[in-house]
């Protein structure tokens, strides 16, 4: 493999222009005025060089996307988006690998090299979601990993627990939960049998959480409990938790003390309808906040780009952000947050850490997030992939 050296660019963070010399997939060297005789030189001056971008929540399996546009038509409730999406999923035939693959080609373009999807698993679905996303993945450059997520529920939904199970014992990476109280009526239980299953299977946890106010609240402390108790702290992340952006003060600080040393990640999808959890509060605190997507170009809605920058965007956007240091915020939840909270390791910009690099013409990150330009170079593991 022949080593790559990135001439002149500006490494995130490192506060100064500097080359990053790529051998073996690793990054081997970052510094000024290296020489590597035999290297391919890419001469990126000026340019941000970050690492690979993290999509850490979105729903692979549900995309339309790389078809024909599709007109939106589902009432705007959550049971008219939920009978739109059953009732529309075969004569569209989703899930499937095709279109799985081309947003992945997508997304990948744009920098992405890292993705945690939701899978749905449900008796009508079985497996296939799971199936169709390995089939994609196995011929894209992109890490995916998924979560068995029962958008239909697990207790209302009979069968459903055991295909979670069966999705962990195919290798799947993660289990998920939805709305314990407001879905499945029975919070306890709900969690129990999450908790369960990850700890069973070493799984990493992934709960979507709609409940708002002091339901959705009451939850987040259950959670936050049982990742102490059961010590699965850095393996749980809690999806959406629209709750912690409709708290008072004083309770949401409470919350991020909890998820800060229980070690519960909070990934939030910036949703145009809902609020945004606390992004600055929670960072304080010490807490891990990852982002992405939600839905791309599915069913259940018609927006999506797969660029994470401009996700990250829309994340700072929504949090009302205008500094540059609070922008900067939403690009490490799409970087280093979502690194963290789907335990990549080897993960940066420093000598030994894996090759995922993605560079962009801008001066620095914010720039980067609120302009988001086509990526100039993207590479995986030392291979580059675009540029
Ligand atoms: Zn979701």
């Amino acid at each position: 493999m022949t080593d790559v050296l990135l001439r002149g660019g500006l490494p995130w963070g490192l506060g100064a222009p500097a080359d990053v010399l790529v051998r073996d997939g690793r990054i081997h060297l970052v510094a000024q005025g290296v020489e590597a005789p035999g290297a391919r030189i890419v001469d990126i001056a000026g340019q941000l060089v970050l690492p690979g971008l993290v999509e850490a929540h979105c729903h692979l399996d549900k995309t339309l996307y790389g078809g024909p546009w599709v007109p939106h038509s589902a009432d705007d409730t959550l049971a008219g988006r939920i009978g739109n999406d059953l009732g529309r999923r075969a004569e569209l035939g989703v899930p499937s690998a095709e279109r799985i693959a081309a947003l992945l080609a997508l997304m990948s373009a744009a920098g992405t090299t890292h993705v945690r999807t939701h899978t749905d698993i449900d008796p009508l679905v079985g497996l296939r979601g799971v199936e169709a996303v390995l089939e994609a993945a196995a011929s894209s450059p992109v890490d995916v990993r998924q979560v068995a997520f029962p958008q239909h529920g697990v207790l209302i939904n009979p069968g459903t627990a055991e295909l979670l199970e069966d999705a962990l014992k195919s290798g799947v990476e993660a289990v998920g939960g939805l709305d314990p109280a407001g879905i499945d009526r029975d919070p306890v239980r709900h969690l129990d049998l999450v908790f369960g299953l990850a700890e069973r299977y070493g799984a990493h946890l992934d709960l979507h959480l709609h409940d708002g106010g002091s339901l959705g609240g009451w939850e987040l402390e259950l959670i936050t409990e049982r990742t102490r108790v059961l010590g699965l702290g850095g393996r749980v992340t809690v999806s959406h938790a629209y709750a912690l952006g409709q708290l008072d003060e004083s309770y949401q600080d409470r919350l991020a003390q909890g998820f800060a040393e229980a070690g519960v990640a909070i990934a939030t999808a910036a949703v145009y309808s809902f609020p945004v959890p606390p992004i600055k509060k929670l960072r304080a605190a010490g807490v891990t906040v990852a982002c992405g997507h939600d839905g791309i170009r599915d069913l259940w809605g018609p927006y999506g780009s797969g660029d994470m920058l401009e996700r990250a965007m829309h994340v700072a956007y929504r949090s009302t952000f205008r500094r540059d240091e609070d922008i900067e915020l939403a690009l490490e939840a799409a970087t280093y947050g979502g690194a963290r909270a789907l335990g990549l390791e080897s993960y940066g910009l420093s000598p030994g850490d894996r090759a995922d690099l993605v560079v962009v013409p801008c001066g620095g990150a914010a720039e980067a997030v609120v302009v988001h330009p086509a990526r100039t170079l993207v590479m995986k593991d030392g291979v580059v992939l675009h540029n």
